[in-house]
């Protein structure tokens, strides 16, 4: 039975790059697996160079003084590798969920910290908004999508600072200016790839000028100068993430999927608000494309509606346990046939109860 997988990280990815990189996995080189070559071989230095520049290319920021790395330790090492290369004095956080809390934390360890604006007094339901950025800070970060409790910022502030951004879990899915974002960072398993690397995406001119030593593993500038291969990168994550860049590429890129996304979207958001039996999550206007998070209105549902969804070949629909009942993520690999099969199912359960 066809799988229809809402998991929200490590997530779905195309068919067609599970494939291409199972084979590589066995020949990728004259006989040779993707896992036994030298990561300085030709092959290999074509695929990190492939993949950095795809990462530009689809974001628009080629030519616009824009480095892409493919580093490991995941997202949650960014949040102290952009305080360890950005923070000299003070930095301002938008704290819109668990994620921008962590970031918060790490920073913290280093310098002074302000929250220029919450989400907490209400579990994290909404994107405050109207806040002010001080313009002697060192740098503005806030959190794109709320993976956890389904809110994703429309709008950006036109920050007088550096602008630093975790999108993890909405990068590549919608355009934006790009441009406006000095540092952006996501974990690859969310839209990109397989766990074990980060993309780090910065505009070189904004590092540097922190008065402390950085540890070169921390170094951004050390991984700049050395093409993303200071040490021995996570070969097969960013082999996996090439194959996906280069399969939104063919595509259309960001603008042709994100039609997908907002089809995606709207159709389980309309389920939700029409569906007596379902309650939503975040704040109407603040809803995120990727992760729709939900709740029966009525409890005693809950077995009858958990059977027929494992019945429908649906996968990874719980939700996270700081919000409770369900979260359908909807990353760019989820097809639109797959949210219908879910809405099925949330309507039969109307239809029956
Ligand atoms: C998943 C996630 C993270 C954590 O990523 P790791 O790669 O596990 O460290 C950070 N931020 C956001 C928005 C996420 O969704």
């Amino acid at each position: 039975m066809k799988r229809h997988n809402f998991s929200a990280g490590p997530c779905v990815l195309p068919g067609s790059v599970l494939q291409q990189a199972s084979e590589a996995i066995i020949n990728f080189d004259n006989g040779l697996s993707l896992l036994e070559i030298s990561h300085r071989s030709k092959p290999f230095v074509d695929v990190m160079e492939k993949a950095r520049a795809l990462a530009l290319e689809l974001l628009g920021l080629e030519g616009k003084g824009y480095k892409a790395l493919f580093l490991q330790g995941g997202a949650s090492t960014q949040f102290l590798m952009v305080a360890l290369n950005m923070l000299e004095k003070r930095a301002g956080y938008l704290n819109t969920g668990t994620w921008s809390d962590k970031a918060i934390k790490e920073a913290k360890i280093y310098d002074d910290i302000y929250e220029v604006a919450s989400s907490k007094d209400a579990n994290y339901n909404y994107i405050p908004k109207g806040y002010d950025i001080p313009s002697d800070y060192d740098y503005f970060h806030c959190t794109s999508n709320n993976t956890i409790f389904g809110t994703q910022m429309k709008e950006f502030p036109n920050s007088p600072i550096p602008m630093v951004c975790d999108m993890s879990s909405d990068i590549f899915s919608r355009e934006l200016d790009f441009s406006k974002f000095d540092l952006i960072y996501a974990g690859a398993q969310k839209n990109m790839g397989p766990a074990g690397t980060t993309l780090v995406v910065v505009k070189e001119d904004i590092l540097g000028k922190v008065s402390r030593k950085i540890p070169s593993m921390m170094d951004y500038k050390v991984h700049i100068s050395k093409g993303s291969m200071f040490n021995t990168p996570p070969v097969f994550a960013v082999y996996t993430s090439m194959l996906t860049l280069d399969w939104l590429k063919n595509l259309g890129g960001i603008s042709a999927i994100e039609k997908e996304n907002n089809k995606k979207a709207q159709l389980i958001y309309s389920e939700i608000d029409l569906n007596p039996l379902f309650k939503g999550f975040s704040s109407k206007s603040d809803r995120s494309t990727m992760n729709a998070t939900f709740t029966l209105t009525n409890e005693d549902l809950k077995e009858t509606f958990e059977t027929m969804v494992k019945d429908a070949g649906i996968n990874g629909l719980n939700g996270h346990r700081s919000v409770g009942g369900y979260r359908a993520s909807m990353y760019n690999a989820l097809t639109l046939e797959s949210v219908g099969t879910l809405v099925d199912v949330m309507s039969e359960l109307e239809r029956k109860a």
